[in-house]
């Protein structure tokens, strides 16, 4: 069974999303006191049971001119739409929806983008709006995946 990286944000809170069925749930602890921790989670929606470990969030950002997409389901319908990407870190990212969009704060998104390294790799990955700009939006990373995790760190290594 593969272990799912949950991120701390800032000193108390963390995200946990259920890698099946979407749902998110977010918890309050010491980040002090979780960080490298694993946990047992199961997912009160559908049953899935999962293990997560809790990480602090890396520091290193990088500027990219990326282009990508966002997904977002809704009850009267999902969206869908263009983004680019424009900074980019293991944390996070910061991307401008390209055409008309909206967003709220908690929105829980997929998205995909195209890192301009030699393999012109994808990542794909859920995500969570932070923070909503006049343009541009800033979203974490809800969960990581090995593969993911891999490209973006050695995308972003100075
Ligand atoms: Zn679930």
């Amino acid at each position: 069974m593969s272990v799912q990286k949950v991120f701390i944000s800032g000193k108390s809170e963390a995200v946990i999303v259920c890698g099946k069925c979407g749902q998110s749930k977010t918890i309050e602890a010491d980040a002090a006191a979780i960080r490298g921790k694993t946990a047992q989670i199961r997912c009160k929606t559908c049953g899935h049971s999962f293990q997560v470990v809790f990480e602090a969030r890396a520091k290193y950002r990088k500027d990219t001119a990326l282009e990508g997409h966002y997904f977002k389901k809704r009850p009267d319908g999902d969206e869908f739409g263009q983004m680019a990407v424009y900074d980019l870190s293991l944390g996070g990212l910061r991307f401008e929806p390209i055409g008309k969009a909206s967003f709220e704060l908690g929105d829980v998104l997929t998205v995909d983008f195209q890192l301009d390294d030699a393999k012109k790799s994808i990542v794909r990955t859920g995500v969570i709006v932070r923070s909503i700009g006049e343009r541009d939006v800033g979203v974490e990373f809800a969960i990581l995946d090995e593969h993911a995790r891999k490209l973006l760190g050695f995308y972003l290594m100075p």
